[in-house]
C-alpha cells in the first residue's frame, strides 16, 4: 500500500469514528427515557402530556432538564416539591390509589419544573401554594376549569427567557420552582408574600 492510499484509509477511518459518535449521540438523544417516571405516577404523567398535544405545547423542551419524577417518602406536610431537575410526590402524604390528588400535585410540580410557573394566589388554582386536604374535593369538582387556567398562562420557553430578562432589568425578583404546599398557616403568609411580589 502506497502513502497515499495509507493517508486515505487514515482519514476514511477517522471520518467513520466521527459519524458513529455522532449517531450515537443523536439516537441517545431521541429514544433516552428522560424523566424517568414512577409507575405510580405514570397515568397522571401521559394524560398531562396529551393535554400538551392537544395545546400545540413542544412539552419535550420543557421537560429537557427534568432528570426523574419519583413517588417517594418526603416530610410530613408536603404533597410534593419541584427540585429544578427532579420531581418528588410525597408517598407518606399521598396514598397510590388517591389517583385525583396524585394529577393535581403532578400537574402543579409540572407548572414548576417544566412550565416555571409561579404560585398563583387569585382564586382557586392548580398553581396555589397550598392544596388544603378539605378543598381537595373542590379541585376535583372543578378540574376542567381549572386545567384550563393553568394551560391558558403557558408561554414558550423562549418567550419565558425573554420575560425573565425584562423582570431582570426591572430589578423584580421571583421565586421560581418554590415548592409548598401545606397548611401551616404562619408559614403559607410569609411564603405568599414572598411569591405574590411580582406576577407574570
Ligand atoms: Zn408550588
Amino acid at each position: 500500500m502506497s502513502k497515499t492510499q495509507k493517508k486515505v484509509v487514515t482519514s476514511t477511518l477517522i471520518i467513520i469514528s466521527f459519524a458513529i459518535i455522532i449517531l450515537m449521540g443523536l439516537c441517545s438523544t431521541i429514544f433516552s427515557s428522560k424523566p424517568y417516571v414512577d409507575p405510580v405516577l405514570q397515568p397522571s404523567f401521559n394524560e398531562w402530556k396529551i393535554e400538551c398535544v392537544v395545546r400545540d405545547i413542544n412539552y419535550k423542551r420543557d421537560l429537557s432538564r427534568l432528570d426523574s419524577i419519583l413517588y417517594a417518602p418526603l416530610e410530613i406536610g408536603y404533597w410534593g416539591r419541584c427540585y429544578g431537575d427532579k420531581i418528588i410526590i410525597n408517598s407518606n402524604s399521598i396514598d397510590s390509589t388517591e389517583e385525583f390528588l396524585l394529577k393535581l400535585v403532578m400537574y402543579h410540580e409540572l407548572g414548576h419544573c417544566a412550565f416555571d410557573y409561579a404560585h398563583y394566589e387569585f382564586g382557586e388554582d392548580i398553581m396555589n401554594s397550598a392544596l388544603p386536604q378539605e378543598k381537595i374535593v373542590l379541585y376535583y369538582h372543578f378540574w376542567d376549569i381549572l386545567r384550563e387556567q393553568y394551560f391558558s398562562r403557558y408561554l414558550p420557553k423562549r418567550e419565558r427567557k425573554r420575560l425573565l430578562k425584562k423582570l431582570e432589568k426591572q430589578n423584580c425578583f421571583c421565586i421560581l420552582g418554590e415548592d409548598k404546599l401545606q397548611d401551616n398557616e404562619e408559614q403559607q403568609t410569609q411564603h405568599r408574600s414572598n411569591t405574590t411580589k411580582c406576577s407574570y
